[in-house]
């Protein structure tokens, strides 16, 4: 088995969520809709899951919608919104740094008619209030901005954007996924509209998501059939992945300020003994307003898909970036977004720590780490030694 390091592209999931999924496959197997005895049953379930999901983000059952992920439900809050709301106005802001759905919603957008504002960051990753306010015409309608970067966890003012927007009468989204499970997230508090939530993110099962839609918000459906979630995302809902989804979010409502707390002083050992040990290496995004589990560096005159390569040799598995994302020889968005050059973006690294992450993990990564750098660097023409 590797050390793994890698949980902002999928986290395991925990043993008690499945316990708590097992009964919903093969005898609470029921269709929601169906109206006999079993139907009831999966309705009853299901109904109980959106009262628990509600709850770990102060919302109201009837605001959350299931979806099949984090993707659908960007896109059901993007698309979904601009679609219903286009005679109202036909731009939408989004920052630079915005997970790659969102950028491809966008894309999608401008060819149906929409313009689309992106907001840039500064150096740490971090969205400027005021720069949103300069870009708000009087046909923008909606502002998206994730809570916290999923590559460089940089955590956003939300209660700032969320005052404006509602200074200015501007439906606000917030793709949330990298945040949950280490923020506090509470849609009473932080006057967010639409918010995406994933299953996995919080140690659920993956497939599942939701949309939370505040009271009043309202958006077209993307997807068309039964009309299941109140006409907004038909087809037959997951009911074991919700049920996962909901136990998911029960253990994390207890356990998420302790975790988070174990989690931070990884984080901090992590910066601290890498920054120190290893000349010429660099902390990505903001020094102390980032996620606690989040760790992302960069080391000059090397690459960083090579020291992972290094690092799987030697049984650790981290990142470069976001996995949605690894699959193309660009550098980040994110990371060319705060700044960086590109020889800089490719030279990044990203840990992330989850619930399951030892200090052994931990020791095993520290003592590996500067001794692939250096090797790598020997190798490496572009590696000059002061
Ligand atoms: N938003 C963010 C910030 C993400 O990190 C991801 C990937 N985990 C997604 C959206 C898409 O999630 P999914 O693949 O579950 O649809």
């Amino acid at each position: 088995m590797s050390i793994y390091l890698d949980y902002q592209s999928a986290k395991s999931v925990d043993p008690r969520v499945i316990q708590a999924m097992q009964p919903y496959f093969c005898k609470r197997f029921g269709n929601p809709s169906s109206l006999h005895t079993t139907g009831d049953d999966a309705t009853e379930a299901l109904e109980n899951a959106r009262v628990v999901i509600a709850d770990f983000i102060g919302a109201q059952a009837k605001e959350i919608i299931f979806t099949s992920g984090a993707t659908e439900a960007n896109n059901l809050a993007i698309i979904g919104y601009a679609m219903r709301n286009r005679r109202k106005g036909n731009h939408i802001v989004i920052s630079e740094i915005e997970h790659i759905s969102i950028h491809n919603i966008s894309k999608f957008l401008e060819k149906n008619g929409f313009v689309v504002s992106k907001v840039p960051v500064n150096q740490y990753g971090e969205v400027d209030v005021q720069k949103i306010n300069d870009r708000i015409t009087k046909d923008t309608i909606l502002v998206s901005v994730g809570w916290a970067n999923n590559e460089i966890g940089t955590i956003q003012q939300m209660t700032d954007i969320a005052t404006l927007c509602r200074e200015k009468g501007i439906v606000l989204h917030s793709d949330a996924v990298a945040a949950e499970g280490l923020l506090q997230l509470d849609v009473g508090k932080n006057l967010v509209d639409m918010l995406t939530l994933s299953s996995n993110d919080i140690y659920g099962p993956s497939g599942v998501g939701i949309l939370y839609l505040r009271k009043g918000t309202r958006v077209n459906p993307i997807i068309i059939g039964g009309g299941q979630e109140y006409g907004l995302r038909s087809g037959t809902e997951n009911v074991p992945g919700i049920m996962g989804m909901a136990k998911a979010a029960e253990i994390m409502k207890i356990e998420m300020t302790a975790e988070a707390k174990r989690l931070l002083n990884y984080r901090d050992r992590l910066i601290k003994e890498i920054l120190t040990n290893i000349p010429k290496s660099y902390l990505n995004g903001h020094p102390s307003r980032r996620l606690p589990n989040n760790a992302h560096f960069r080391f000059s005159g090397i690459e960083g898909e090579s020291l992972l390569l290094s690092l799987k040799d030697e049984g650790i598995d981290v990142s470069t970036g976001s996995a949605c994302s690894s699959k193309t020889l660009e550098p980040s968005h994110t990371l060319i977004a705060t700044g960086l050059l590109h020889e800089e973006a490719h030279g990044s690294l990203q840990i992330t720590c989850g619930r399951f992450t030892t200090e052994k993990d931990l020791d095993t990564f520290l003592n590996v780490i500067a001794g692939a750098v250096n090797k790598l660097r020997k190798l490496s023409p572009l590696y000059k030694e002061e």
